[in-house]
């Protein structure tokens, strides 16, 4: 257990009801002993209960008045001994008390500095650490069951559950190479086989997550396509329910790409705004127009807006011909006016209006549908961390090698070299095998009193 003890405020900044300041390390208790005031008795507290008292300056006066709670190691947050000091939530306040506690003997901690020592005591291995931050940035309800179940572990038992089918690869090997005679390397050769297939199986199962686990934790891509007037913007901004695009009636008004998220039926669904495609723009807007280009790549479904008010133009069958091989939904816009616009045979649309607000809630409902089909039924665990996920590839790709290295017969110590590699990268995902500057990294994206 760390001797130094940490302590930072671990609420929000600014006004609130409360705010925590929390301190851990082996001497946390004789650090807050120094500036606490129990109302009532002595003060010897006990572990798990909660105790009414101030925070007192040097001269004896109160800073705050506080709710002290003891948690002792190995069963806290992090490890060691925390205490949490429960406070008026007042910037000013809960400053004042985490100075006194600097000046009692603790020491600011750094950013992710708490969970880091919860990883290092190991309460927690790297990704469930990594998922104290999804928890706490979660968007959506998909997100946040997805978090809890890193968090509470899934994703350490999938990587466990390869690793061991690794090392009994190992093993064999290992046993073959130290009794060469006790076995013929033929047998070693298919068992070893069956191992490392049913290792690759589970890191195929993940990384076929992955795609997934991106629209969960970075949202649906919905962009907005369409000729200049079609009514891009103002789409965009009724479904946004706020006047975020720039609305007007000359053409090209939305030279750059505007985003917005969206909570949709608890997914998260972010939506966006794009120049309108044409020929004969600025400069500025050719500009726009490449990264319109660049998101319609990007895009898990386009909005190909066509306006119903007039017939296809030349420019509407252009984007369509360009999208038919794309995720997309067609959406006849301005729906209020007399439809004029014959839609290609066999396409179907949705018509809407953002004058009257016709159709907008079924392309709300389509758009959670095609989103909750993306993401798929079943919520079961996702790979959502580009760090896991590329980690997961490389491991299989070292598996993939050891598989072909056993079928074609090579020396087992040359297959051993592949399945060790395939187990170092799989120890990065939990922290065993990456370096402690990595490790300080991640942990430096937490904020102060996590
Ligand atoms: P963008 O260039 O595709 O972004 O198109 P805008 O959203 O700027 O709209 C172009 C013009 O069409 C504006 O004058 C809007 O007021 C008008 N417009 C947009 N949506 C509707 C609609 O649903 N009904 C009617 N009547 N006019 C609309």
């Amino acid at each position: 257990m760390h001797q130094e003890v940490i302590a930072a405020i671990s609420t929000a900044p600014g006004e609130g009801g409360i705010a925590i300041v929390r301190l851990s390390g082996g001497k946390s208790l004789e650090v807050v002993k120094n500036c606490f005031q129990r109302r009532k008795g002595r003060f010897s507290p006990r572990p798990w209960r909660v105790y009414l008292g101030d925070i007192v300056d040097s001269d004896g006066r109160r800073i705050d008045e506080c709710l002290l709670t003891f948690f002792r190691a190995p069963n806290s947050y992090t490890g060691e001994d925390v205490v949490e000091l429960g406070i008026h939530g007042g910037a000013f306040v809960a400053g004042r008390v985490l100075e006194r506690l600097l000046e009692c003997g603790a020491v600011l901690a750094a950013p992710g500095e708490f969970t880091k020592r919860a990883f290092l005591q190991g309460r927690l291995d790297l990704s469930q650490a990594e998922a104290v931050i999804d928890v706490i940035r979660a968007n959506s309800d998909v997100a946040l069951q997805n978090a809890n179940l890193h968090l509470r572990g899934a994703l350490t038992a999938e990587i466990r559950e390869a690793e061991r089918a690794l090392l009994r690869v190992l093993a064999l090997i290992e046993a073959q190479i130290d009794f060469p005679d006790m076995d013929t390397p033929k047998v070693t050769l298919s068992e070893a086989g069956a191992e490392l297939e049913a290792a690759h199986a589970v890191l195929s199962k993940l990384l076929a997550s992955a795609r997934r686990g991106r629209v969960v934790k970075d949202g649906y891509r919905v962009v907005i396509v369409g000729r200049p007037n079609v009514g891009k913007s103002s789409l965009f901004n009724y479904l946004a329910g706020q006047e975020r695009a720039i609305v007007t009636d000359i053409a090209g008004t939305t030279r750059d790409i505007l985003e917005v998220s969206l909570n949709i039926n608890g997914l998260l669904v972010n939506l966006l705004d794009t120049a309108g495609l044409r020929g004969d723009g600025d400069f500025i807007e050719n500009l726009g127009m490449a990264r319109t280009e660049q998101a319609m790549l990007e895009a898990d479904l386009l909005l190909v807006l066509l306006d119903g008010s007039t017939n296809l133009t030349n420019e509407d069958e252009a984007l369509l011909a360009k999208t038919t091989t794309k995720q997309r939904l067609l959406v006849v816009t301005k729906a209020d006016l007399p439809l004029q616009v014959v839609l290609p045979p066999a396409e179907s649309a949705i018509l809407v209006s953002t004058v009257t607000g016709g159709g907008v809630v079924e392309l709300r409902e389509t758009l959670a549908r095609e989103a909750g089909r993306t993401i798929g039924g079943e919520h079961n665990l996702l790979l959502t961390n580009i760090r896991h996920t590329e980690s997961v590839r490389r491991s299989r790709e070292a598996t993939r090698a050891a598989i072909e290295a056993a079928r074609t017969g090579w020396e087992l110590e040359l297959v051993a070299i592949d399945v060790r590699q395939a187990l170092d990268y799989l120890g990065e995902v939990g922290g065993r095998t990456i370096s402690q500057s990595l490790t300080d990294e991640i942990f430096t994206q937490f904020c102060i009193g996590k």
